[in-house]
């Protein structure tokens, strides 16, 4: 019984999937407990609103973003989710 000798084949690793993440340092108040803190807003995916967790009272805040086509961010605004 002979190990089966197979080269390993060198891969080239050219990943054509460009992942290209536009994200924006901003500071924002937490409408619940007034806390301000800087946290990353991904602009990439144009007009958005999504819920991140407040990182001082971990109350659901709810970020609305406006985006122009220059993916440049251009509002920012955080509610309360059962405003
Ligand atoms: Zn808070």
């Amino acid at each position: 019984m002979q190990p089966d000798t197979n080269p390993a084949v060198s891969r080239a690793t050219k990943n054509p999937v460009r992942l290209e993440t536009v994200t924006n340092l901003q500071s924002v108040q937490c409408p619940y407990c007034g806390e301000m803190f800087e946290t990353e807003v991904d602009t990439s995916g144009g007009n958005q609103e999504y819920t991140e967790d407040c990182y001082v009272c971990c109350k659901p805040i709810v970020f609305r973003i406006e985006v122009d086509v220059d993916g440049e961010l251009t509002g920012l605004e955080v509610q309360r989710e059962n405003d």
